[in-house]
């Protein structure tokens, strides 16, 4: 049994069949997490989707309007890079649904994980990337709206640069938002982060980590976060099709480590979402994600070894 909750629904999975983008990675992690004994079924919530009014508070009312009617036009679509059914549309208010219960769920145990969630590429008007509804940009702004949180901040370790992100919360005080990603990748072009960290072509464990500190250092330097949101991409890993850095399993299991240490040092609530992740096998960004709730698990421990009665 975990010391948090994991965020979870069957209808994340998006069927997209052959699609680069293995959407069945959210099932096969929830059955690793089930059968290595690391959760128990009591470990997972289930959520509901989003409301239309959560989703606004995002997205515009035009883009919205297309979204739920079909209306988008074949540029919009290919845009997207997923195709679009009524089944996609229902498992992303699915998916801002469950980065809402986690950022709850953070707030009240310390950690949560979305087993899912993390579509950074999404923009106030539209979709790209794979990515239709910013599920993060959701749950921030609904945590805000009901003020059980002033300002929040967006870890995002994904290989891609968090375009979404930035553009929503470009010029808002409240939100900070760190990107680290290899910068001869999508997206093109980068709207500004607070902190981008471009990344050279093919860099490995011990340069990215040692980037990596320098620059979570610097952001709690400069920012106080009431709530952390970690975009755990599974993409910088070695065998991933879509990414050009050279982390290995080894690498990606301490790089969590390390955002995790920094909420637990500066007592800030982290829910995770898991992001990208595609791996020539599955299983290895499957193994990538368990790896990211090992490591909460790892610094929940920590956290409530250090600090008897808080989480
Ligand atoms: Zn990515």
């Amino acid at each position: 049994m975990l010391p948090f909750k994991l965020v979870y629904h069957d209808r994340y999975d998006l069927n997209l069949g052959a699609h680069v983008f293995p959407s069945q990675k959210y099932r096969l992690a929830r059955e690793a997490l089930l059968t290595e004994g690391i959760a128990t079924a009591e470990d997972f919530l289930s959520p509901e989707a989003a409301t239309d009014e959560d989703i606004l508070r995002v997205h515009d009312l035009e883009y919205v309007h297309k979204l739920k009617n079909g209306t988008l036009n074949y540029l919009e679509i290919l845009r997207m890079e997923v195709p679009y059914s009524p089944e996609l549309i229902q498992a992303c208010w699915l998916a801002a649904g469950g980065s809402i219960l986690a950022a709850r769920r953070a707030l009240a145990d310390g950690w949560s994980a979305n087993i899912g969630g993390g579509f950074h590429h999404a923009y106030p008007d539209h979709g790209e990337g794979f990515c239709v509804i910013h599920d993060v940009a959701v749950a921030i702004r609904k945590m805000q709206f009901e003020r059980a949180i002033e300002n929040a901040m967006v870890i995002d370790t994904d290989v891609h640069h968090g375009n979404g992100t930035a553009a929503i919360f470009g010029g808002d005080a409240t939100v900070f938002t760190f990107s680290i990603h290899q910068e001869n990748n999508y997206p093109y072009p980068k709207p500004p982060s607070n902190i981008d960290v471009d990344l050279e072509d093919g860099i490995g464990d011990e340069d990215y980590l040692a980037i990596l500190e320098k620059n979570l250092h610097l952001a709690f330097e400069e920012f106080q976060p009431d709530l952390i949101f970690y975009v755990a991409g599974a993409d910088p890993y070695r065998e991933d099709q879509l990414g050009g850095l050279a982390l290995s399993l080894e690498g990606l299991r301490r790089r969590d480590a390390l955002v995790l240490d920094y909420a637990r040092r500066h007592r800030t609530p982290l829910a995770i979402t898991l992001a990208g992740g595609y791996a020539r096998r599955v299983a290895d960004t499957v193994r990538i994600h368990v790896g990211t709730i090992l490591a909460a698990r790892e610094a929940a421990g920590h956290a409530s070894a250090t600090a008897p009665g808080a989480s």
